[in-house]
């Protein structure tokens, strides 16, 4: 089956809204399995919705609309499909109850827009809405398959959950798993370039890398007659990639960085503290967004001038002077100090440039060194990032995370 997506609205060609609605079910399409080859934006007029069906209908067999089923005249989902596949427009006895229904308890009047909700092209399925007065449709003519759902986002997503999911799934004749792995530590680029040759000979799995905001992941997927055959043709793939890539995978699926090293610091009942000055806390609130962390985390401090380095920390003031606070002795002194006053195994720093400004030929921005205190032995890792202060400030945080992760394990 080969599916498009046609979001039909206005607001959506003018920038106002975003379409959310074609990523969730472009989403939603490729956990089924079914391929999305097109996805297009329409605005409410007639005739170039008219267009639109008919191009979708040239290239695809399933065509998926929302937007356009709301009770106003630029909503036209409806009738131009009627018009579209010749078919006449009737009334839904039960959906023309329910809408009554609605605005009986509201104690509002009803009136055509709302009635005009509550007609269907001929021969549709109709599906309804608990959540609003538009219900979807489905209709089924030849050997296409046409399905209109409402454009709100918390309509659409409960409707293509209870019903066309289950629709969809009898049309399928194989089943899809994926597997997800994520990776941290080294770039797209260079971590494409270590499994090339597997993504190019790979059909049935087919592994496809993504970049996503804190992780690149690695999408392995095969379609097979069972669960157990796609899982079959994963594996060997799955082993191949992590012999590969080794400690640069940090775990599957959704789990994030931070979870995984909580979860390894609490394995090896290991306590941590942090110093952060440029991130600004953003390490400790990485941690402790993992809901158990008390039983190893200890404390963190944002310490960010000189002075506090040293009352806090106890960093030396020869050493502030000598190499500056964005240095591989500062960061030294800061991962111990805070291990020493907090009496933890771990004591982590963060010192750096997050910019804009700030910079200097010897600190420019985007300078950085973390380090890492584990039992009286440290090690420190000196960072070259860029971008906006945010961004910089982001990446130091992650970076700190796997440095944990990579000297715990
Ligand atoms: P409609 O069903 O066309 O009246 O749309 C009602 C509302 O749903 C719009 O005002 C938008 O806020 C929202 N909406 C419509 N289409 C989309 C879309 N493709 N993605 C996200 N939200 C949408
Ligand atoms: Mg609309």
């Amino acid at each position: 089956m080969k599916a498009e997506i046609i979001a039909v609205g206005t607001e959506l060609l003018l920038g106002e809204t975003v379409n959310t609605n074609a990523q969730y079910i472009a989403r939603e399409l490729a956990n089924l399995g079914i391929d999305t080859y097109y996805q297009s934006v329409v605005g409410d007029n007639a005739e170039r919705l008219h267009e639109a069906y008919k191009i979708a209908f040239g290239r695809a067999d399933l065509v998926i609309t929302t937007g356009g089923l709301g009770p106003t005249k630029d909503d036209m989902t409806k009738e131009v499909a009627a018009q579209f596949l010749n078919k006449k427009m009737v009334p839904h006895e039960e959906s023309l109850k329910s809408i009554k229904e609605f605005f009986a308890k509201r104690g509002l009047p009803v009136n055509d827009g709302n009635r005009k909700q509550g007609y269907f092209p001929e021969g549709a399925i109709v599906l309804p809405n608990s959540v609003g007065t538009a219900p979807a449709c489905i209709i089924e003519d030849k050997n296409i398959k046409l399905i209109l759902l409402p454009g709100p986002p918390r309509e659409n997503k409960p409707l293509f959950k209870t019903y066309i999911i289950p629709y969809l799934q009898k049309y399928r004749d194989k089943v899809f798993v994926s597997k997800t792995l994520n990776v941290t530590g080294i770039g797209e680029g260079q971590m494409e370039e270590m499994i090339m040759d597997i993504i190019e000979n790979q059909t049935n799995p087919t592994v496809a890398p993504y970049s996503r905001a804190r992780a690149i992941t690695i999408r392995i997927a095969a379609g097979a007659s069972t669960r157990e055959e796609a899982e079959r043709l994963i594996a060997p793939v799955e082993s191949q990639i992590r012999d590969r890539l080794g400690i640069y995978v940090y775990g599957e699926g959704d789990i994030s960085l931070e979870a995984v090293v909580a979860e390894l610091l609490i394995e090896k009942g290991l306590t941590i503290a942090t110093a952060e000055s440029c991130t600004g806390g953003l390490l400790s609130a990485r941690l402790i967004n993992y809901p158990g962390i008390s039983s190893v985390f200890m404390e963190g401090v944002i310490s960010y001038s000189n002075q506090s380095k040293t009352r806090l920390l106890g960093v030396k003031p020869e050493t502030l002077e000598k190499h500056g606070a964005v240095s591989e002795e500062t960061a030294k002194e800061m991962a111990e100090g805070i291990r020493k006053v907090a009496g933890t195994d771990i004591g982590v720093s963060i010192t750096g440039v997050a910019g804009p400004d700030g910079g200097t030929e010897r600190h420019p921005v985007g300078l950085a060194y973390i380090g890492i205190c584990i039992n009286g032995v440290t090690k420190i890792k000196k960072i070259n990032s860029s971008g906006s202060r945010n961004r910089i400030r982001n990446r130091l945080a992650n970076t700190a995370l796997d440095f944990i992760r990579r000297e715990i394990l």
